[in-house]
């Protein structure tokens, strides 16, 4: 069962470098507008990284917290920008979590969303309305909790998840950042969605298609 685990999360972080991939110069073009534009390409090239790295390994020998761990070193060793340790540390507390559950339940996939957030969140010093990628993953740890308190699917916990999230970088809009280089535009970042924000829908929506594999539908 663990080994599965193993192969669905390695499975999970293809499905994010591909989908960062994809969306690299969308995302960088985001960043031009408020910061340095180089969010895509560093978030591609983390992502590829930890892929380039899980490849070496025997995923049948390793657990879930494992992967998380090889994750968490391989990001932060290809990324040194400011994003490079919020997701190190987002990864490592995921690991952190499943360490007391090894099988990815809803209630762990919920508690990974969870522990990247705080991870995140103590790692920036941030909170919701800064304009950063928290205020896409606060609102997706909300929903996560609030499916796993009343035992929801898992398909309907993992669409709740990306509603929120969705909405919550879509917020990001209206608000003016107060952190990281767009903070110097002040007034003048309002109207662009944060890049950091709208990165994290993509981690997460690729999260879901991981987590909902094989799941029945609601
Ligand atoms: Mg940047």
């Amino acid at each position: 069962m663990s080994a599965n685990a193993a192969r669905r999360l390695s499975r999970m972080f293809h499905r994010i470098s591909v989908a960062i991939s994809a969306e690299k110069d969308h995302l960088s073009d985001l960043d031009g507008a408020i910061g340095d534009a180089d969010h895509g390409i560093t978030m591609a090239l983390g992502f590829q990284a930890v892929n380039g790295e899980l490849t070496k390994r025997d995923l049948d020998q390793m657990l879930p917290s494992e992967v998380l761990s090889v994750a968490a070193s391989a990001f932060l060793d290809a990324v040194g920008a400011s994003t490079g340790p919020l997701y190190a540390t987002a990864f490592r507390k995921a690991a952190q979590a499943l360490k007391q559950d090894e099988a990815l339940s809803a209630a762990g996939q919920a508690a990974i969303v969870e522990a990247m957030t705080s991870g995140i969140r103590e790692r920036g010093k941030g909170q919701r309305g800064d304009k950063t990628m928290l205020d896409a993953w606060i609102p997706a740890t909300e929903a996560a909790a609030a499916a796993r308190d009343r035992q929801a699917s898992v398909s309907a916990m993992w669409a709740e998840i990306v509603d929120a999230a969705d909405a919550g970088a879509r917020s990001t809009r209206s608000m003016v950042a107060t952190r990281g280089r767009a903070a110097r535009l002040g007034e003048r970042s309002l109207g662009h969605i944060d890049p950091g924000a709208a990165s994290a829908v993509f981690i997460i929506k690729a999260m879901r298609d991981t987590f909902t594999e094989n799941e029945p539908a609601e």
